[in-house]
């Protein structure tokens, strides 16, 4: 069935995470559509981690996949970090990397980037050894589940993070919202829940591979996140659309959200 949801087990036995790696995170000299949404997705992190004051002790990074871009200023405000996924492969493509390990991904140019924007303040190699030593943990987790982290012992963090996690892991709206409460379980109360994610976009490729992705507008985004219980303080909208050949989105948002106290 190439339409419909792309299932756990589809992400199991046909996420590879070398293909998406090269795919969208290849950071040449070619500007493309990857490279600039790239870049705009740093540049939004940037900013809420390193000047709108969003900080603490632990983030929990969901739905990480392969990728430790989304980490890169976050690193900058949390003392520990918890990367986690659905999926082994992606985990072991994260450790390969955090471990310095023979044939793991160069981000090499995605950290020059992010340290220039924080003003070269330490080079690259330092700064991918602070990220390293940030990173606690590898974590399997699943956002169907009311416990996304299964039997690890109850974590309370400061701040979640999910790049472009939630539309792929969710079939329709009701478990987009579901996910949200599940991931609350995760969080203190007024901590804080950065999202970033597609825009009506209802698929994504990976090579000849396509993944279903839950296309959802911006309205339908902020009436979920406030419905799961946080408050939305900051929404923006990233108007570029991947390369044609990738995906179909109509831009992408990045959302800053707190849990409400009650919830
Ligand atoms: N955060 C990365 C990867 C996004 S790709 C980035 O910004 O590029 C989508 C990711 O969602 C994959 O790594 C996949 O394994 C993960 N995923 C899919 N279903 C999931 C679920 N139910 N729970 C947690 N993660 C899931």
């Amino acid at each position: 069935m190439e339409s419909g949801f792309t299932s756990k087990d589809a992400y199991l036995s046909h996420f590879n995470p070398r293909d998406y790696l090269e795919k969208y995170y290849n950071f040449g000299t070619k500007n493309s559509a990857e490279n600039q949404i790239l870049r705009h997705v740093l540049n939004n992190l940037f900013k809420i981690f390193c000047l709108d004051g969003v900080k603490g002790d632990l983030l929990i990074d969901i739905g990480s996949g392969p990728t430790i871009y989304q980490l890169l200023s976050a690193c900058e405000s949390f003392k520990e970090i918890i990367a986690t996924d659905y999926t082994d492969q992606n985990l072991q493509e994260l450790e390969k990397w955090l471990k310095k390990e023979p044939g793991a991904f160069d981000w090499s140019p995605v950290v020059t980037y992010v340290c220039d924007l924080e003003g070269n303040r330490v080079k690259g190699p330092e700064k991918e050894e602070k990220l390293r030593r940030a990173v606690k943990q590898v974590l399997k987790c699943d956002v169907t589940q009311s416990r996304p982290l299964g039997t690890v012992p109850l974590l309370s963090a400061d701040c979640l993070l999910s790049t472009l996690c939630l539309n792929a892991a969710c079939p329709d709206l009701s478990a987009f919202r579901t996910a949200l409460e599940n991931l609350s379980s995760l969080l203190k109360p007024g901590g804080f829940l950065v999202i970033v994610d597609a825009l009506k976009s209802s698929y994504y490729m990976i090579g000849e591979r396509r993944f279903s992705s839950l296309s959802l507008g911006p309205e339908a985004v902020k009436a979920a996140v406030t419905e799961a219980g946080y408050t939305i303080e900051r929404f923006e909208v990233i108007p570029q659309a991947y390369s044609s050949t990738m995906a179909d989105n109509e831009g992408l948002f990045s959302l800053v959200g707190r849990k409400l106290s009650r919830s």
